[in-house]
């Protein structure tokens, strides 16, 4: 099945327009970025040979801040996917009301098949690359699917070599020691089990004994699983890019993060009164909550039907096609959308980039207890609109990101 993420974007952009009354020029502004850079890296790889790698960054839409968004290193990394994933990102800061706008970068490569000193050359050649065109107030990658701060730590220094000065607003998710906010590695779960926690209390049920499975053990998946489990849910189903298990009592999360560690990957292993199974399989067990956190259009026409779950939090980018969402909205499935359940990551990428502007760094309470309130009171707004227009979480959400946008481009311009 081929993947058009940004196809999927366009859907819910179209919804917003018509739900908000605007005119339908709207549409083409708020599909179209600003500026795409597509380019060519050259390192040479241990071999000593050459190697070219695709490169990208995709500038969505600024008219709320400078352009905020992660770089993924993936194989499947692609421009439809870069530029859906750019877009979403200025709809999510604007769900969450941070000043900033979307882009988002890529290099077409497989991180598990190169080796460090190979890492390092493809994050400083795409550093090299895109110096002219990024910058604390311009535009400020991150760290996503297979990126780490390690090689935010990368970009920086090629980018201050570059420019000779130092900048640490460049770049969020960075190591602590040069200037990375602390509760950045769990602020993504955080922000998705604060607005959990609230549409569980919406909808009058407790926490406590929900059964959830996870789609990827990674940075949002593996982090989520431990805070959840610490708030009394029951972790009955997890996986990662090799395969999943399941056990219908439940696991304890440190174990699996032991196993992992251990073992590489959950294909295979054994753990007593767990079975193994596919990521296929996994995603139609039984459950109470349904966590996506690994990579788009995981939830298709092809299984939604059969999916078990009553909630969905959507930690990972575009997991759900549109054709899905419709099939779950019908299911009466209560799914929290990317633009909101995973925006607590971009959140403290904002407090990480105020605190190395005013250079004065916060304590991990002060990063919390900032977060908390922007998430749930982002999650009410969301709810509340959904409830009385009688739509999807996902169309609130997409509604109230798009309109703050278009109010924000309206202001800067009377030819909009
Ligand atoms: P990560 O690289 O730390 O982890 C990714 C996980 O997904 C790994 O466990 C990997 O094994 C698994 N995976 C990869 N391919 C898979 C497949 N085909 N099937 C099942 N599992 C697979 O990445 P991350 O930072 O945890 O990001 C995961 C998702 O969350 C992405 O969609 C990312 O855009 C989104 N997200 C992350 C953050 C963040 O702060 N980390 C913020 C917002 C959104």
């Amino acid at each position: 099945m081929k993947k058009t993420p940004f196809k999927n974007y366009s859907v819910n952009v179209e919804k917003s327009v018509k739900l908000l009354g605007l005119p339908k020029e709207f549409i083409k502004k708020l599909t179209t970025p600003n500026r795409i850079l597509d380019k060519k890296i050259s390192i040479t790889m241990d071999s000593g040979k050459k190697q070219t790698f695709q490169a990208y960054r995709v500038q969505f839409n600024n008219a709320r801040g400078p352009y905020k968004g992660g770089i993924r290193f993936h194989p499947d990394a692609d421009l439809d996917e870069v530029k859906a994933l750019a877009a979403a990102m200025a709809v999510k800061c604007a769900v969450v009301g941070i000043p900033l706008g979307g882009g988002k970068g890529g290099v077409v490569c497989d991180p598990k098949k190169l080796s460090p000193n190979e890492i390092e050359k493809i994050s400083r050649a795409w550093a090299k690359v895109m110096t002219p065109y990024i910058g604390a107030n311009k535009d400020i990658p991150a760290p996503d699917v297979y990126t780490n701060g390690q090689i935010m730590a990368f970009i920086l220094d090629e980018f201050e070599k570059n420019t000779g000065k130092s900048e640490p607003g460049l770049i969020t998710g960075k190591p602590l020691s040069l200037g990375g906010s602390l509760g950045r590695d769990t602020a993504t779960a955080d922000g998705g089990a604060f607005v959990l926690r609230e549409l569980v209390k919406a909808l009058g049920m407790k926490e406590r004994g929900l059964r959830v499975i996870v789609q990827g053990f990674g940075n949002a998946g593996g982090t989520m699983a431990k805070i959840l489990q610490k708030a009394g849910y029951v972790i009955v189903g997890i996986s990662d890019s090799h395969g999943g298990i399941y056990n219908s009592v439940g696991f304890d999360v440190e174990q699996l993060e032991r196993v992992k560690h251990d073992k590489g990957s959950f294909k295979d292993v054994a753990i007593k009164g767990a079975k193994n199974i596919s990521n296929e399989e996994l995603l139609v067990s039984d459950c109470d909550v349904l966590i996506p956190a690994a990579l788009d259009g995981v939830i298709h026409v092809g299984n939604a039907g059969e999916i078990k779950a009553k909630i969905i939090v959507e930690l990972a980018n575009g997991p759900t096609t549109p054709e899905a969402d419709e099939i779950l909205s019908r299911k009466k499935v209560f799914l929290i959308p990317d633009v909101l359940a995973n925006a607590g990551g971009v959140t403290v990428s904002y407090f990480e980039w105020v605190q190395n502007v005013q250079n004065y760094y916060w304590t991990a309470e002060e990063v919390r207890a900032r977060l908390e309130p922007i998430m749930v009171n982002s999650f009410k707004a969301v709810w509340q609109m959904a409830c009385a227009k009688k739509i999807s979480l996902r169309d609130a959400a997409f509604a109230i990101g798009i309109g703050r946008i278009t109010e924000a481009m309206g202001e800067r311009s009377l030819k909009l």
